[in-house]
């Protein structure tokens, strides 16, 4: 009965995985792990590139779009404006979405490889770097994907609770994801309420004592991650200062006759705040200012100190560096020097990385993706990868989608040159559903997320947001069935 045509109108009660799939008359099925940006931008490229594909994305959330829900900061709506194009995506009358489906534990990637002719691994990187220092795991020490996924309302984040009683928290890391929780920290409340950022952390932030935070990087002013926009954002927050040390930027100005553009901008913004006198208005604003942050440069993180109840952080160790070297490869040495910064809450903001869903597919360790070549996984016929898994965790969305689109243009190629066996019948998702069921899944689909999508809007209208995430999957999952 999986086999059969069934008109896009008829829905399937049962099972509705089973539905729309089977209507698609495409002939090649390919299908994409994970509903992020690279598993769309796949999906998209696949759909345009080849008529006669059937693309099916699993994702392991009822709730789809990866980090532009859960690591986009909410002060940044523009920035997920490309959720309509997703959504265009996942109406395309040739792609299914099934949420809720963890591969990896509720079906393994072997057995969609053998639904499928081509499988492209598209789920991101959910794991955390760690600093490897003592005193990681004290309390009030918080992985930035932590409290990123707490104030953007990712379930298995909900139940942080970061302690925000201090005065001081300290971030390590320079990058653009630093300089997010550094601003989302000291926002003022009202310009939050008007974000989609959780009522829950919203409800916190406007608790916090925290009025001074530190973003610490182990390597110089030149080599700083973030981008313009963001600092610029830093520059100019409503009731804060900067708190910079003019000495960390000596030899900058000479610096920047020879460096190229974006980083030549950057680097004059923060020369501008750091080193130049303020005009008389900036200076009024940053006398009347309650709160600051400040870089600190040429520092890496060696212990993270407890205080007298031995549970809690209280300050950091760090090692003082000096730089071997210039430009974007220059090295940090430590020179022997050690300082310490009074702190009650530390963000580790060095970096995501991927994990490992499933053993039968390679996975490399050391730098944590799929290895692959042009998105074609290496000794693995079929497989593919795109997005942060392919190539690491860097880069904005538009790298994404680029390499992604890499990704399905090989894909696409393989399907047509004969290089995978595209001739012979797999059943794609009318394969895997019975599994699922078997196994008590219950896929979300595109039309049940959007129910989920509606309530949100409505609770989030209710308060003058543009939306109130749902937190609890449990929640999600009766939202989508109602
Ligand atoms: P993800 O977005 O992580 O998507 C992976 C998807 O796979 C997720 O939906 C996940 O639930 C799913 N998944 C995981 N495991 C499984 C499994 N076992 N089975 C099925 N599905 C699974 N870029 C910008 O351009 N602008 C910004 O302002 C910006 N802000 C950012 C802020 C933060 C905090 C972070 C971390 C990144 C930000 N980025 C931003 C970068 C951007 O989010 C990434 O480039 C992009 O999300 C990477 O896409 P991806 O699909 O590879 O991974």
């Amino acid at each position: 009965m999986f086999f059969l045509l069934i008109h896009p109108v008829q829905v399937n009660k049962r099972n509705n995985l089973i539905t729309r799939s089977a209507s698609s008359a495409a002939h090649q099925k390919v299908c994409v792990v994970g509903g992020g940006p690279a598993g769309f931008y796949t999906a998209q490229h696949l759909l345009k590139a080849c008529q006669d594909v059937q693309v099916d994305i699993y994702e392991r959330l009822p709730v789809p779009f990866g980090l532009v829900r859960f690591g986009v900061a909410p002060d940044h709506p523009e920035v997920k404006n490309v959720i309509s194009t997703f959504t265009q995506t996942a109406h395309h009358a040739r792609c299914c979405y099934y949420g809720n489906v963890n591969v990896g534990t509720d079906v393994s990637v072997e057995e969609l490889r053998e639904a499928y002719h081509a499988v492209v691994l598209s789920y991101g990187a959910e794991g955390n770097r760690s600093m490897g220092v003592p005193g990681e795991d004290l309390e009030g020490v918080y992985p930035a994907k932590d409290f990123v996924g707490w104030y953007n309302g990712l379930p298995s984040n909900r139940e942080l609770n970061p302690g925000l009683d201090c005065e001081t928290a300290v971030i390590l890391g320079q990058g653009n994801v630093a300089l997010d929780v550094a601003r989302i920290l000291l926002s003022p409340i009202d310009e939050l309420k008007k974000t989609d950022i959780t009522q829950r952390s919203l409800d916190a932030l406007a608790q916090s004592q925290v009025r001074r935070v530190l973003i610490v990087g182990r390597r110089g002013p030149l080599q700083i991650a973030g981008t313009i926009k963001e600092l610029r954002e830093m520059v100019n927050l409503p009731d804060t200062k900067p708190e910079m040390v003019a000495s960390e930027f000596e030899g900058m100005a000479e610096a920047l006759k020879v460096i190229p553009r974006p980083r030549k901008r950057l680097t004059e913004l923060m020369l501008k705040t750091a080193v130049d006198p303020p005009a008389e208005k900036e200076r009024q604003r940053r006398q009347a200012a309650s709160r600051s942050w400040g870089l600190r440069f040429l520092r890496s993180p060696l212990e993270v100190l407890a205080g007298p109840d031995g549970a809690r952080v209280a300050g950091i160790r760090l090692a003082v560096n000096r730089l071997e070297g210039t430009g974007d490869g220059s090295v940090a040495v430590p020179t022997g020097e050690v300082e310490t910064m009074d702190c009650g809450l530390v963000i580790t903001s060095i970096g995501y990385k991927s994990l490992p869903i499933d053993p039968a597919v390679p996975f490399d360790p050391r730098k944590a993706i799929v290895p692959n070549s042009l998105g074609r996984v290496q000794q693995a016929a079929g497989l593919y990868c795109s997005g942060w898994l392919k190539t690491g965790p860097v880069g904005v969305i538009a790298t994404t989608m680029n390499n992604s689109f890499d990704t399905a243009h090989s894909v696409v190629e393989d399907l047509t040159s004969g290089c995978l066996d595209a001739t012979s019948a797999k059943p794609g998702s009318t394969g895997i559903g019975p599994l699922l069921d078997k196994r008590g899944v219950k896929p979300v689909s595109f039309s049940d997320w959007e129910k989920i999508n509606q309530e949100e809007r409505r609770r989030g209208a209710a308060q003058g947001k543009p939306r109130e995430k749902l937190l609890d999957v449990e929640e999600m999952l009766k939202t989508a069935r109602t």
